[in-house]
């Protein structure tokens, strides 16, 4: 589920159960007062009718009992305009069919009690409309019951609830209302039962459902409405970050997203962006850092493979590719020369002008050798004052010639631009035999070769298959 719909749906219930609490505690209420009013009502009006019975026939013994009662109150509703306890609409609802009407007993003229003067009514069976008479409810029931008693708390009229000439219990007499003919207490009245609505107050109800039914709509339209625009605002935001986030997880560091307000969001918004910024600044650096490093790393590298002075690779690194080029030649019967060259009287030119220009003199010499060779050749400084050459895919007749040219570069440059005096020659041994094993041991051939180079007059090249 979404956070959208989480949210609206939060405040959609929580706008619901606040209006079903207030409208429901309201309807309650007004229902429970209206109750009690309309119930205070139709007592008054009770008590009036029993005491305007009980006046006319002196006491409920010597009157027709309940059905007298029923026929008097009867008499009484068409007697009067206005209805006893409602409106006339209800009054006409409430009104028995025309065939049980009877005529009141005349005025001043006491009727004689008949079977039901002492009261059959048992109070169990359904209360006849005399019993908490004042109106007839919907249906022919009875709206409201209510209890007579004699003056001594005999039942006369139990209202569904009390057997006929039982006692009433004493919790019960409190709520009695005596019945007072000329100052004398001829009966009590207590209320008792439910009261039955009336139309009228159906329609009360109806109506309060129906505002409550509206209360409930506009709440909950209210809280969609709040709740998809809180929400989309919400979801935009983090609609952003998501996206940010996405692209930062992609390689792109440094990312805005917008900060709307300055709720909590906002601040998450804010302080992102603060780490996005932070994040890509710090990765800059690592990356130019880590450039630095490789970069003095390929440094570290070239300088282990080199030498300081002539900046021609170094033995090591000689040794190393020497013996793949021999394995390449001898795996494809490819030809392979190796050279070995030392400068003559090199001590000599130490001593005789300086140190300094037999440095100069090295230089020159590994410039000459390196600007000569193929990007397949490899060359060397192998020590002091003596260099390598390996070549591969050259023949011993080729390799000796190539020598000899680098020779004859080596004595004709002009050295005296070094010094005046200064001259510089090499002698060289070449060696091509793959046959010796391996690359050193070529090496050592070729080193041979140099010694008889040396042996044979220097400045020269010597070779052998
Ligand atoms: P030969 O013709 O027999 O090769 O005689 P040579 O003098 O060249 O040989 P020798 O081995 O006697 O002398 C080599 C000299 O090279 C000794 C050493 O002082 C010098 N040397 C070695 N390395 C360097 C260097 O890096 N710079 C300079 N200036 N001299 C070096
Ligand atoms: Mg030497
Ligand atoms: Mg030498």
């Amino acid at each position: 589920m979404s956070l959208r719909t989480k949210f609206m749906l939060a405040l959609l219930l929580t706008g619901l159960a606040a209006v079903a609490m207030v409208g429901g505690l309201a309807y309650v209420g007004m229902t429970k007062k209206v109750d009690s009013l309309r119930r205070e009502r139709a007592a008054d009006s009770f008590h009036q009718a029993i005491t305007a019975y009980l006046t006319q026939y002196g006491s409920w013994q010597d009157s027709p009992g309940p059905r007298g009662f029923e026929r008097f109150m009867r008499a009484r509703e068409q007697a009067d305009e206005r209805p006893p306890l409602s409106d006339g609409a209800q009054d006409e609802e409430r009104r028995p069919p025309p065939e049980d009407r009877r005529g009141p007993p005349e005025d001043g003229q006491r009727p004689p009690p008949d079977e039901d003067r002492h009261g059959a009514d048992d109070g169990r069976r359904p209360p006849p409309p005399g019993q908490g008479q004042g109106q007839s409810g919907r249906r022919g029931e009875p709206p409201y019951h209510f209890i007579l008693v004699d003056p001594h708390y005999r039942v006369l009229l139990g209202a569904g609830v009390y057997e006929h000439d039982e006692l009433l219990p004493e919790a019960a007499r409190k709520d009695a209302r005596p019945v007072r003919v000329n100052g004398q207490v001829l009966a009590y009245v207590s209320p008792e039962g439910v009261i039955t609505p009336s139309k009228q107050e159906l329609q009360y109800l109806a109506a309060m459902r129906e505002a409550l039914w509206y209360g409930v709509s506009g709440a909950a339209i209210l809280a969609l409405v709040l709740g998809l625009l809180i929400s989309r605002g919400l979801g935009r935001t983090l609609g952003h970050l998501t996206s940010a986030v996405r692209a930062m997880h992609g390689g792109s560091l440094l990312q805005r997203v917008p900060v709307e307000g300055k709720d909590e969001v906002a601040e998450l918004a804010a302080a992102f962006n603060a780490m996005s910024e932070k994040l890509a600044r710090s990765h800059e650096e690592l990356s130019e850092s880590h450039q630095t490093i490789l970069a003095q790393a390929e440094q570290l590298r070239e300088l282990s493979v080199r030498d300081a002075l002539t900046k021609l690779h170094n033995r090591r690194h000689f040794d190393e590719q020497a013996s793949t080029l021999f394995s390449h030649a001898v795996r494809h019967k490819r030809p392979l020369s190796m050279v070995i060259g030392d400068i003559d009287f090199f001590k000599k030119i130490n001593d005789q002008f300086s140190h300094a220009t037999g440095d100069a003199v090295l230089r020159q010499v590994g410039e000459i050798l390196r600007s000569h060779m193929r990007l397949s050749d490899l060359v060397a400084r192998y020590g002091g004052e003596e260099f390598v050459i390996a070549f591969p895919e050259t023949e011993l007749a080729q390799a000796a010639a190539l020598c000899d040219k680098l020779r004859a570069m080596i004595e004709s440059f002009p050295w005296h631009q070094v010094h005046p005096d200064l001259k510089v020659t090499m002698s060289m041994g070449v060696c091509a035999d793959l046959a010796a094993g391996t690359a050193e041991a070529m090496l050592q051939k070729a080193d041979a070769l140099l010694y008889r180079a040396k042996e044979t007059g220097r400045n020269r090249v010597c070779f052998a298959a």
